[in-house]
């Protein structure tokens, strides 16, 4: 195509001159952290926030970063956390999942037509207030748990496995490479370890219960296993798709090869939930989807038309695959 039929095509298609310029321009990290902003708009300035402002691994030689991770990813077991900086009431929040996490940190019921998926486990302290006795003042049985779905093999999201794994005989999900790390734990580590189940390979799985499939999708980067899974909710007996990020912050060895592969797998998962129409983004860290609030507000009443406070569009659901891939393509190029 001529230039001149680029600039009327674009013109058609109600696109500008300068977003033209901009598609050539040399991609530097500066440009990538400005489309990342962009991208990140006001649904996910806390993210932007950790990921292409303050990156956790540009401060080197720090453990665990700041994700609240180095509690399981560390030996040490500081002692447990003041309650009241952490718990939270159990939820209801679609018409088939239920909060079960902290103030902090996600755990998620999905109800099937044969059972329970869990999705994240919280830290050891918190299995029992929110996991054991969130879901019986749910009125749900924690017997009916089949399945615990582990996003990465951090402490804060995988103390709870092996107690859910050999109380309720569940079986547990995660990534073969971080299988490989969590099977090397001592049996001292906190929440214990986890006898081998199901291990997530490059290509994914799908877990199916009942009526329900979830779709994992390797997404390695935060960590070499770290799993993302889409599935769906129903709410008022309307289906709605979730795209659930199962790993975010930066606190890997910082090497450009590790930003490339964390970049490949934002790109693979946003595909992944535009293919499915995801419309609602979540996480596993509440910063990062604001779940302590949304949990909340889903329990008011809503007029008519209005949406669940969870729910987004495409759109804005594909927003925060390109923001993580930027920033993460912002710092391998800054190398
Ligand atoms: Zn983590």
């Amino acid at each position: 195509m001529k230039p001149h039929m680029i600039v009327a095509a674009a013109l058609v298609a109600g696109t500008t001159i300068a977003a033209l310029a901009q598609t050539s321009a040399p991609v530097t990290p500066d440009s990538l952290v400005i489309a990342a902003k962009r991208a990140a708009g006001t649904d996910y300035a806390g993210t932007f926030m950790r990921l292409c402002v303050a990156p956790d691994n540009l401060a080197a030689g720090r453990a665990g970063g700041a994700g609240g991770a180095g509690r399981g990813t560390t030996n040490a077991t500081p002692a447990v956390p003041d309650r009241a900086t952490w718990y939270a009431q159990p939820y209801k929040v679609f018409d088939n999942l239920y909060f079960i996490g902290t103030k902090i940190h996600s755990s998620w019921a999905l109800t099937t037509s044969q059972g329970i998926i869990i999705i994240d486990t919280l830290y050891d302290y918190a299995i029992e207030p929110e996991i054991v006795d969130g879901l019986t003042k749910l009125h749900l049985n924690p017997r009916d748990i089949k399945y615990v779905l582990i996003s990465h093999a951090h402490g804060d999201h995988d103390q709870g496995a092996a107690l859910l794994q050999s109380r309720y005989g569940a079986k547990v999900v995660m990534g073969a490479a971080d299988w490989k790390t969590t099977l090397q734990r001592p049996a001292t580590a906190p929440g214990g370890v986890p006898k081998s189940d199901i291990a997530v390979e490059p290509d994914g799985t799908k877990i199916t219960l009942g009526d329900t499939t979830v779709n994992v999708i390797a997404t390695p980067g935060h960590t070499p296993g770290t799993s993302s899974y889409i599935f769906p909710v129903k709410d008022g007996g309307r289906t709605v798709t979730v795209a659930y990020s199962g790993g975010t912050a930066f606190n890997f060895p910082r090497q450009a090869q590790a930003f490339a592969i964390y970049r490949d797998s934002q790109k693979k998962m946003g595909d992944a939930a535009r293919a499915a129409g995801a419309t609602i983004l979540m996480s596993n860290h509440t910063e990062f989807d604001r779940a302590y609030d949304r949990v909340r507000l889903a329990q008011l009443p809503r007029a008519s038309g209005e949406t669940h406070p969870y729910e987004t569009d495409v759109q804005t659901v594909q927003r925060y695959f390109e923001m993580t891939g930027d920033c993460a393509e912002a710092q391998r190029l800054s190398f």
